[in-house]
């Protein structure tokens, strides 16, 4: 019987061990912040943002929600980052992806100080990832690590294989599996079969953004299989095309109009070692480990000032 990767269980573990943290940072007289910079009214982006500030109340992180105007320049963006870089109690800042389109994404994340990167995707971060320095890294992939851990599936001497190679969640991805010492192979979508790279593999991650793409040919009975994918279907044909004969999800369709589906078919469930449902696996990390950056950045604000957190 397949392992079911609960993402909750491992956010609740990763959340219990900050506490203590953000504890012992407290009795400094630090509490660790954390800065959301929303620009216009994209509600997926709004309920992201909302969930993170929601986060942060729980575990008791300062948090402040800046939100623009969807007409906001590159420059006023620009000026609100130096000042948060500047700001004494902001530990971390996230500005929320995609930006309008007028603003230039690449020189507002540029601009965010590599210290306060909590996302991890500031090129400075990015290469110290690659050359294994200390640096935030990237939430999404970070939680994924997590995950692996929390349920003991072998990394060291695996075979991995990545789909996908964005800089958000597969390349940083790749370069986490390798530090662990996997031996990594990176697929994307000019990869040369591609179903029989993944087959050899004992990890496979797939963060593509096409729903129900890894079919069960991709996977072999031993594998791991780790789905990033975040689909969201509004036909009811392609529903009960990749979910045939699951009434509860044609149900579900029906009631919401949508429904959100991995880039793992939910056949290859059946016939593999372990595997992270959508809803329900990685998708609920990605939060968990900004919260974890942002401790870590408070912690390093405390080094900074020539202290240790005291426990
Ligand atoms: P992205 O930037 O669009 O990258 C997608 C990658 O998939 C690209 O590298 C692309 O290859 C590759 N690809 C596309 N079609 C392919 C094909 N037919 N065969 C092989 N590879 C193919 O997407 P992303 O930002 O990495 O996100 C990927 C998925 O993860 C999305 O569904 C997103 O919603 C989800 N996501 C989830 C979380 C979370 O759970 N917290 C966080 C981030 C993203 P090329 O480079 O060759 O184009």
């Amino acid at each position: 019987m397949p392992i079911r990767l609960d993402g909750k269980q491992v956010r609740d573990a990763i959340l219990a061990s900050l506490r203590p943290r953000i504890a012992a940072l407290e009795k400094t007289e630090i509490t660790p912040g954390l800065a959301v910079v929303l620009a216009g009214e994209d509600p997926a982006s709004e309920i992201y943002v909302r969930h993170k500030v929601k986060a942060c109340e729980d575990l008791g992180i300062y948090s402040e929600k800046h939100l623009l105007p969807a007409g906001v320049t590159s420059e006023e963006l620009l000026l609100l980052i130096r000042s948060l870089n500047s700001h004494p109690r902001i530990d971390g800042i996230l500005v929320q992806l995609p930006l309008p389109g007028q603003v230039d994404e690449r020189e507002i994340l540029m601009a965010i100080h590599p210290s306060k990167d909590v996302d991890g995707f500031h090129p400075m971060n990015a290469g110290n990832l690659m050359t294994g320095l200390p640096g935030f890294r990237p939430c999404t992939p970070a939680g994924i690590m997590r995950m692996l851990e929390h349920y003991n599936i072998p990394v060291s001497g695996r075979r991995a294989v990545v789909i996908g190679r964005s800089n958000i969640v597969g390349k940083p991805m790749a370069m986490m599996l390798l530090e662990a010492n996997a031996t990594v192979t990176i697929c994307h979508s000019k990869t040369v079969g591609l179903a029989e790279e993944c087959r050899r593999a004992h990890i496979v991650v797939a963060a593509i953004g096409r729903a129900g793409f890894v079919t069960p040919d991709f996977v072999n009975p031993e594998a791991a299989v780790i789905d990033v994918g975040m689909n969201r279907l509004h036909d009811r044909e392609s529903v009960a095309r990749i979910f045939e004969g699951n009434e509860k999800k044609l149900a579900d369709f029906a009631s919401k109009g949508a429904v959100l589906v991995g880039d793992v078919h939910p056949a290859v469930f059946r016939n593999c070692a372990a595997y992270s449902p959508v809803p329900g696996g990685v998708g609920l990390l990605t939060i968990a480990m900004l919260m974890s950056n942002t401790v870590e950045s408070a912690e390093r604000r405390l080094a900074r000032r020539g202290g240790t957190p005291i426990s």
